[in-house]
């Protein structure tokens, strides 16, 4: 690709979170234009929504490198790269900073959520001349809708604001809508703002991945606090072993000391698990929410929801645009392969860039978040590397566009001394340099750990002669 723009109109930037701030410094360092618009009322509003989790990456990788070297010159504090920040301490001391340097300040439009983009003139079939016309953006404000021009777009918009719904089939169970006041999505602060709408209630939660981990584990604490707080889990597979992780012998640390505390958690009597439990329907009873299964199953008597089964991104936007996804992740099409959670097990993804992220759609790049669609393995470290590419190929420097790397260790991204352990856990098989057969290795992991054994890169294995590993585990 050539350099396929000229620098009258600005590059837009659509969500202003870690990864769309990179962009724009990134833009900012090649001499571009951002224009950032973002529908929140302050930058990085989906981390806001979980500001007190904990994150399981350090510092190091939470920090774009373009980002660090703008906000160095304005005499910005480095946090300690080893430190494990909340999402709240991202928001205040690294990306607020960033979105107020002036270079990105100056094109910076909170309380604009993009509604729809497409090419001026040009509706989706036609095709002479389409890829000089310049990008037109919709976006509604409080002021009423408002139009942008630009040159490109990098949309990264993530996934975090459109949850699935707790239908198992994906679409919203019957009754839910009804109940949405009783029923949280994502992450909400059960120990913090929250508390009062948890305590000495019946809570029930569904979902596998950390963020229904990190619920199920303050509410036990709160459990511990308030009597009659009580725990429920739905699951809709039966996978224990998975579920549990590998325990001290994890891959990933932080899922392996967070499957140990649930572990523990459901040993004691104070978590009742259901397994095999796919939600068709929600009701409200006198005595609470009626929660029935596709089997008949009903669990009776909750109180609250709180539904962690993952998010899909806002595809709507570009409905005039030729983009290209994958049919069931909805992802950038040629990622899907690389991180389908079908066959993957782990965060492992091969460095990618533009090539990977480009669409029909020339000079339009989902990134971040939303261009791995519904799967959920994304690390911030990712997407930083992503816009270094896609920036680089926007301003015809294919040399660097095309030089991808992620330098992130094998081990590393996910050590974690301060969310569940006392001491750092190194952990592999997370955000790093896929080992060069990084299907392989991500199965051999998963099943590894089914039978109790250690995964790839396991803390437990590390005086292992490399041949003595799993198949493909590097
Ligand atoms: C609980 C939890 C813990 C996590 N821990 C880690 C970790 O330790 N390390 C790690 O690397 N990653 C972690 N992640 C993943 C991390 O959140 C993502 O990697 C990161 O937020 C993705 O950044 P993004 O900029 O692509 O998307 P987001 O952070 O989701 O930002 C998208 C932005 O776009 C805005 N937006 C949405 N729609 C529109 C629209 N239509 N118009 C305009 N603006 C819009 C949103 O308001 C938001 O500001 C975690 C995620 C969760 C949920």
């Amino acid at each position: 690709m050539n350099n396929i723009l000229n620098k009258t109109l600005p590059v837009a930037v659509l969500g202003a979170g870690p990864v769309g701030l990179a962009a724009a410094a990134h833009l900012v360092a090649r001499g571009f234009t951002p224009l950032i618009l973002e529908a929140g009322a302050q930058v990085a509003s989906n981390l806001e929504s979980y500001r007190h989790v904990r994150l399981f990456s350090p510092w190091q990788y939470n920090v774009d490198k373009v980002a660090r070297g703008l906000l160095l010159a304005a005499g910005w504090q480095a946090p300690e790269p080893e430190a494990l920040p909340t999402a709240g301490e991202i928001v205040e001391h690294y990306l607020k900073p960033l979105a107020a340097l002036p270079a990105l300040a100056a094109g910076l439009r909170l309380g604009h959520r993009v509604v729809a983009i497409t090419r001026a003139g040009f509706d989706k079939v036609k095709t002479r001349g389409r890829k000089d016309a310049p990008f037109v953006i919709r976006a509604a404000t409080l002021e009423g809708e408002r139009e942008y021009l630009a040159s490109a777009v990098i949309d990264a918009t993530g996934t975090w604001s459109q949850p699935n719904p707790l239908g198992a089939g994906g679409l919203p169970a019957q009754g839910e809508s009804a109940l949405r006041d009783r029923i949280a999505y994502g992450m909400p602060d059960v120990l913090g703002v929250e508390r009062q709408r948890y305590a000495g209630r019946r809570v029930l939660v569904t979902g596998t991945g950390h963020s229904a981990a990190g619920s199920l584990l303050a509410l036990a604490t709160l459990a511990e606090q308030v009597p009659g707080t009580r725990l429920i889990w739905v699951i809709r597979g039966r996978q224990s072993a998975r579920l549990f992780g590998g325990g001290e012998a994890d891959g990933l640390a932080a899922r392996g000391l967070l499957g140990m505390r649930l572990k523990a958690l459901k040993q004691s009597g104070r978590l009742e698990l259901h397994e095999e439990f796919r939600i068709a329907s929600l009701a409200a009873t006198a005595s609470g929410i009626t929660v029935s299964g596709d089997t008949g199953a009903t669990i009776d008597g909750i109180d609250e929801i709180i539904a962690a089964t993952g998010a899909r991104p806002n595809l709507g936007i570009t409905r005039e645009l030729r983009v290209r996804n994958d049919p069931w992740l909805e992802s950038t099409d040629l990622l899907a392969p690389l991180i389908d959670p079908n066959e993957h097990s782990c965060g492992t993804v091969r460095p990618h860039g533009h090539r990977e992220l480009a669409h029909p759609e020339h000079g339009y790049y989902a990134v971040g978040a939303k261009s791995y669609g519904r799967a959920p393995n994304f690390l911030m470290a990712t997407g930083y590397e992503q816009v270094r590419s896609v920036v680089a190929a926007l301003a015809g420097d294919m040399l660097a566009a095309d030089d991808v790397q992620l330098e992130l260790p094998e081990t590393g991204v996910c050590s974690t001394r301060q969310a569940y352990a006392s001491e750092p856990v190194a952990s592999a098989c997370c955000g790093g340099p896929a080992p060069s057969q990084e299907t392989a290795c991500c199965v051999a992991d998963a099943e590894a750990k089914e039978q109790g054994k250690g995964g790839c890169g396991c803390p437990s294995l590390p005086n292992l002669a490399p041949s003595a590993k799993p198949a493909g585990c590097a």
